[in-house]
């Protein structure tokens, strides 16, 4: 039996006195007869107590259960949904985007069955469905992180049909969310580096020093061998040239705007593939340059680090122009993607 069945048949029982007082009729307290006869007998205090009561008793208490237990699964299915109204991007849990590989594939394994957009699937994830109790063969998991799909399962309908409860009871909190999650996944179609042997670790804050202590808002993607201009940077979306150019931090960097409005930061290029013009539309896929190690200095500085490509992804939010997510997982997502 499910709690909020529990509670509902609590809560009825509570109430048969109250029903009686309201009737005028006595409260009834009924025993079981001798053993093995299955005779009810009635010990009255006002009256007499007919079988017919006794049903008219039982059809209440059930209908009693039956509102109950619908008005707690609205209220719970209510409250997972308002829960998105208390995420906010620019909290450091959100900035992190933890997975763990499980969840990873679970993702990747979800979105190509269902059709769901990885924003969408995310923001779902991100309430707290699992305590739900009709997750079918335990597919969503409380694993301790902000994601929990733990295996695929059969959870595709039981996800579709949250997503149709979010947009009923907190529509704005569901696009919200999923909007934040969307900027950052849903136009990823191609892994940044078209090369094999590359490597990279999840970095997200390790200490800089450059221009002033920091935290690393990237990741940082390595090649084979420390070669200038030996391996091709793609553009991981289509999207719109926002920025290229010089940065003393960034060398020769391109900024890609995703038509979900995520920023797409690739840096320390060693050169780009041909003249690119701000505004001008590119395809995912489309080569950008060369890595390098460009940048720490005045324009044309080199050779103060390994060669590698730092990339990063910024989103827009209510309260931030610009503001960095850890693209670690979205890589990893790319990478699955497309292999
Ligand atoms: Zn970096």
């Amino acid at each position: 039996m499910r709690v909020e069945e529990c509670f509902a048949v609590v809560f009825a029982y509570t109430l048969k006195d109250k029903f009686a007082a309201l009737t005028g009729r006595p409260g009834i307290k009924c025993v079981c007869g001798r053993k093995g006869q299955g005779i009810w007998r009635e010990q009255q205090r006002n009256g007499a107590c007919t079988l017919k009561q006794i049903s008219s008793y039982l059809v209440f208490l059930f209908f009693l259960a039956t509102v109950s237990v619908q008005l707690s699964t609205l209220l719970f299915q209510q409250g997972v949904a308002w829960q998105l109204s208390g995420v906010h991007a620019e909290e450091d849990d959100f900035r992190r985007l933890s997975l763990s590989e499980q969840q990873l594939a679970s993702l990747v394994a979800i979105c190509r069955d269902s059709g769901m957009r990885p924003g969408e699937l995310l923001a779902i994830l991100r309430s707290d469905i699992s305590k739900s109790a009709r997750i079918p063969g335990k597919a969503v998991s409380d694993s301790g992180s902000q994601i929990r799909a733990e295996t695929l399962g059969n959870s595709v309908d039981f996800l579709l049909k949250w997503k149709l409860r979010m947009l009923r009871y907190n529509s704005q909190g569901f696009e919200r969310v999923s909007g934040y999650y969307s900027a950052i996944l849903d136009d990823v179609a191609c892994f940044p580096v078209d090369s094999d042997g590359i490597v990279y670790e999840n970095s997200w804050m390790f200490e800089r020093n450059y221009g002033g202590r920091r935290g690393h808002e990237g990741t940082d993607l390595m090649p084979p061998e420390n070669l200038c201009g030996q391996y091709r940077i793609v553009s991981m979306t289509e999207g719109i040239v926002e920025k290229i150019g010089w940065l003393p931090l960034g060398g020769y960097r391109i900024g890609i705007r995703s038509p979900s409005g995520g920023y797409f930061y690739y840096a320390h290029l060693d050169s780009y593939s041909r003249s690119f013009r701000v505004g001008e539309y590119v395809s995912a896929g489309t080569v950008l340059g060369w890595m390098g190690d460009t940048g720490y200095g005045p324009e044309g500085t080199r050779g103060k680090f390994d060669v590698h490509l730092h990339f990063g992804i910024y989103i827009r939010t209510e309260n931030a122009q610009e503001l960095s997510v850890n693209p670690y997982w979205v890589l990893r997502f790319a990478q699955a993607i497309c292999a």
